[in-house]
């Protein structure tokens, strides 16, 4: 049946080709390519989470004094 073919296939979580398969990537590199974008974009987060801390600090010295 023609639509349960389309509902078994995926899109590949990095480069968003459809593929058939488990898994959540087409290839290795895709899956590669995704980790290294994930850890960027935690180190990214927790940058701002560490300005918005330090902003946060110096706001409630700021009104402590
Ligand atoms: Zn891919």
């Amino acid at each position: 049946m023609a639509t349960s073919k389309i509902a078994q296939h995926h899109h590949c979580r990095s480069c968003g080709k459809a593929f058939v398969g488990d898994d959540a990537f087409c290839s290795a590199e895709c899956g590669d390519t995704n980790q290294a974008v994930i850890k960027r974009k935690k180190k990214q987060l927790l940058f701002l989470y560490a300005i918005s801390f330090i902003v946060l600090i110096v706001a409630i010295l700021f009104m402590g004094l």
